[in-house]
């Protein structure tokens, strides 16, 4: 997408930062608890620089240290989901995704945030990836590019599911912007210091960005590389049973995924970053982004 003229956008006033969406992806649990205790330190001593939500989305999944209790709360924010009836028996994260719509939302309405970053592990060596549903969101394009120069040592990769507002289902799509902020290789129920600290990093960049952004700081528009989702790619399986009989080699395993960019090929890719980061392959577009500012 190419767009020459410069785009003015509204100041990003309502900012919300969510960790345990995933209750055992422990990075963003950790982020949150600790934003929460310098928020609290900061009110304390009457400093508020930017009004930011934090937000423990699946608190239930976070004590168990599971990736969900009932069904996994990342898929329940449909707007058939969010609106649908409820009963005694509605799986505990349908209801709890409908508190946070009218917490965070409702989505597609004028009250929602303006900007919802939902923090997430792989165990994939991914590095950091911004997830999201538009490939011409200035305002995602803009954060990632500025933790991109930010960030120089951290692989980073901007990743586009091409679905409708009405079909997306993850948290980040219940604000007026939003992201999925991932990053591995961490194994689920564990806290690695590195992956933890580039989450932190990332995070802090991206609030700064918005700060910059509502000061009416005017960004210059670049390029950034986007992957689309081509198609899944499963492991070998038995015909009869559907089990998995293959595993990775070890040559490959824990390889970092690599790509060339506009050819379509992909190159050192195990079967399990496949699976696990399908969308980091096989395709690579250019958006060029408008220049922005509030
Ligand atoms: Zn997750």
């Amino acid at each position: 997408m190419e767009v020459d003229k410069a785009v003015g956008l509204p100041r990003l006033s309502r900012v919300a930062v969510c960790g345990g969406t995933h209750g055992n992806e422990l990075s963003g649990v950790y982020l949150v608890r600790e934003l929460l205790k310098e928020e609290k330190e900061e009110e304390e001593k009457e400093q508020k620089p930017l009004s930011v939500m934090l937000v423990l989305s699946n608190p239930w999944a976070v004590q168990q240290c599971r990736r969900y209790i009932s069904t996994d709360l990342n898929r329940c924010f449909t707007h058939a989901m969010l609106n649908g009836p409820a009963s005694d028996t509605t799986p505990y994260e349908l209801l709890r995704s409908r508190q946070l719509n009218a917490l965070l939302g409702p989505k597609g309405s004028p009250e929602a945030v303006d900007l919802i970053c939902d923090l997430h592990n792989t165990t994939a060596n991914m590095g950091l990836c911004f997830i999201t549903y538009s490939d011409h969101d200035w305002i995602c394009l803009h954060i990632f590019k500025y933790l991109q120069r930010q960030m120089p040592d951290i692989p980073m990769r901007y990743i586009h599911f091409d679905v409708s507002n009405k079909e997306s289902y993850s948290l980040d799509s219940v604000g007026k912007h939003g992201f999925a902020m991932e990053i591995g290789p961490q194994p689920h129920g564990v806290v690695r210091s590195n992956i933890y600290t580039a989450m932190k990093s990332g995070v802090q960049h991206m609030l700064d960005w918005v700060r910059l952004f509502n000061s009416g700081t005017i960004f210059e528009g670049e390029y950034v590389d986007v992957f689309t989702m081509v198609k899944h790619i499963d492991y070998p399986r038995d015909r009869e049973t559907g089990n998995i009989i293959a595993a990775v080699h070890p040559r490959l395993q824990a390889c970092r995924p690599t790509s060339s960019s506009g050819t379509g090929v992909t190159r050192n890719v195990t079967p399990v970053e496949q699976f696990e980061n399908i969308c980091s392959l096989n395709m690579i577009h250019h958006s060029r982004m408008a220049a922005v500012f509030v």
